[in-house]
């Protein structure tokens, strides 16, 4: 199980590789198709919509900026980071820090009840959510989110419970300062510069597992059996449909989050967002 960091890892990275010109693309693209509704630029990190459809998209920032003109290397000071300069630079760039999400095994919780269900409890907070179909397998403040998903992922418990299976959710968010800390462990073990792309760490600055609407989930059977892939490489999305379309599991999970109003992200069957994302088209609501 040493999957869950390094894919993690992997999941930034992939995220990193949208282009701003395709952003600006998409963006221009779903201008186009929503004109009647609000497609005004929201500040990233504005509360999400949490009725199914969520229709404010995120505006593209560029991701390299952090690395630019020593930027990143700043943040790392001789004992630790430099927490002030990183609050700094979240400000400037609209990046969320960790006060601003909630920890989602508990937000999701009246959620449920709202929708239903009363989760049956449980020494754990992350297990608790169990008998709703949800549980989350990471330790506090290792599941952050913003709390406009909650709703979303209660949606998805209840599409799971109905169906007989459990969605365990892995990484959600990595928070800005979890983020620099790495880097500037790399930087201090003289890995230069931070954020090269030879270590794989993407480069901490604005990116969906960062802003807290991304999640990475796993079906699993009641009796806690993995049923669906959790972490690995990204690939193709042809050869990730054609997985897809091979695996009733995987076709299962797909049905319970597009009906919960979320999207995925097509190169990992495990990645799904909560918002209309502009980054760029492997945003898909299909298999
Ligand atoms: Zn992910």
């Amino acid at each position: 199980m040493a999957a869950p960091a390094a894919s993690l890892l992997i999941c930034a990275l992939a995220l990193a590789l949208a282009t701003p010109a395709e952003a600006a693309q998409k963006k221009h693209h779903q201008k186009k198709h929503h004109q009647e509704k609000d497609a005004d630029e929201a500040a990233p990190g504005e509360k999400v919509v949490d009725e199914g459809e969520t229709t404010k998209p995120i505006a593209p920032r560029p991701y390299k900026y952090w690395c630019q003109k020593g930027e990143c290397t700043k943040f790392c000071g001789v004992s630790g980071i430099d927490k002030a300069a990183v609050a700094a630079a979240a400000a400037r760039t609209k990046t969320n820090l960790t006060k601003d999400m909630v920890d989602a095994a508990v937000a999701i919780q009246p959620e449920l009840e709202k929708l239903g269900c009363k989760p049956a409890g449980g020494k754990e907070a992350g297990k608790a959510s169990r008998n709703c179909g949800i549980e989350f397998n990471k330790g506090k403040g290792h599941r952050f989110i913003l709390p406009g998903l909650a709703r979303g992922l209660a949606k998805a418990a209840l599409g799971a419970q109905k169906e007989g299976v459990v969605i365990s959710v892995g990484s959600t968010v990595r928070s800005l300062e979890q983020q620099v800390e790495l880097m500037c462990k790399n930087h201090r073990k003289g890995m230069d510069p931070p954020c090269s792309g030879n270590t794989g760490l993407a480069c901490p600055g604005p990116n969906v597992h960062t802003d807290g609407f991304a999640v990475d989930l796993h079906l699993e059977s009641t009796a806690g059996k993995s049923l669906t892939q959790g972490t690995g490489n990204r690939q193709d999305c042809k050869a990730r449909k054609k997985q897809v379309l091979a695996n009733p599991h995987l076709k299962k999970l797909n049905d319970i989050m597009f009906a919960a109003g979320w999207w995925k992200y097509c190169e990992e069957v495990w990645h799904f967002e909560y918002t209309q994302n502009p980054y760029n088209h492997f945003r898909k609501r299909e298999y």
